[in-house]
């Protein structure tokens, strides 16, 4: 996708990959195909392959050039992560992606900010990147801007987690010297700040981005699937706290609707940025290119 401008801030996005991932009803319980039978005509096939019915997912960074910084937002899987719990991506090499970031004008050293809006396995790979045996960060002369509850959490849970997410992709930043552990509504200037979106995980932040009267928002995974702007109630499995994560996304959806902000998704599928309407007592996600119907 072309660079998007947002005033005088601009978009580019970086895919590790995108594809057919999972059946909704393997992170959706309310997904039987009596309660996605409504939905179907919308969601197919951008949102849902029509082959195999699994939902179409990108797993991506969003790179952000205000006037004064360069800002990667996630970063993805990474190489050589210890991700048992995920064989597709355990110890995984190759990909293409530093060079699609060099793509877009930005080498490592060049990245001033990493912001994760939280610390799952696919959101903080790239923090770090393996050189000589040794985990060191992938992105020199960046600061990593933590929300400090997210990394407490990131802690406890990898006490009983077969991945290693947190000693590999976390532990090594704090120990860089990089990381500035910050509260979750943090301003980092006139135009960037964090937003607090807790559910997914306890500490989870959205990104919100101001420009002459331009607003986005990076929403990270308060949502998945545009199955949720349909059905904001239906929350993953993998959300830590169901319930505050639908309390979380129906507030989010329905500001999205006052402000008309465009809202930067972690996981729909390309373009991932769009607008939210209201519909029918909910609400649907109209991507930026005008396709998909969804
Ligand atoms: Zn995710």
């Amino acid at each position: 996708m072309a660079a998007l401008e947002l005033g005088d801030i601009r978009v580019d996005r970086v895919i590790e990959e995108e594809g057919p991932s999972a059946l909704p009803s393997e992170w959706f319980a309310e997904a039987t195909p009596e309660n996605l039978a409504p939905l179907r005509p919308w969601l197919v096939p951008k949102a849902i392959c029509p082959d195999t019915g699994k939902m179409i997912i990108p797993y991506q960074s969003y790179v952000i050039r205000t006037r004064h910084h360069t800002i990667l937002i996630d970063t993805c899987y990474g190489n050589d992560k210890t991700l048992l719990s995920d064989p597709r991506w355990n110890q995984r090499t190759g990909g293409t992606y530093l060079s699609d970031l060099a793509a877009t004008g930005v080498a490592p050293e060049t990245v001033d900010y990493v912001f994760c809006t939280h610390l799952h396995l696919d959101h903080c790979g790239w923090n770090t990147r393996l050189r000589d045996g040794r985990w060191v960060p992938t992105f020199p002369n960046a600061k990593y801007l933590l929300a400090r509850r997210e990394v407490e959490h990131a802690e406890h849970i990898s006490r009983s987690d077969p991945d290693q997410v947190y000693a590999e992709s976390v532990a090594p930043i704090l120990e860089s010297g990089q990381a500035v552990l910050v509260e979750m509504d943090h301003a980092l200037d006139d135009q960037v700040r964090l937003e607090p979106t807790p559910g997914h995980t306890p500490g989870h932040v959205a990104v919100r981005f101001a420009s002459r009267g331009h607003g986005a928002v990076m929403c990270g995974d308060l949502m998945h699937s545009p199955i949720q702007c349909a059905r904001p109630e239906w929350s993953p499995v993998f959300d830590a706290d169901q319930a505050q994560a639908r309390i979380t996304r129906r507030a989010f959806l329905e500001a999205c609707v006052a402000t008309r902000d465009l809202v930067m998704t972690a996981h729909f599928p390309s373009p991932s940025i769009g607008w939210i309407d209201p519909d029918a007592g909910a609400f649907r996600f109209r991507y930026i290119d005008g396709g998909g119907g969804a």
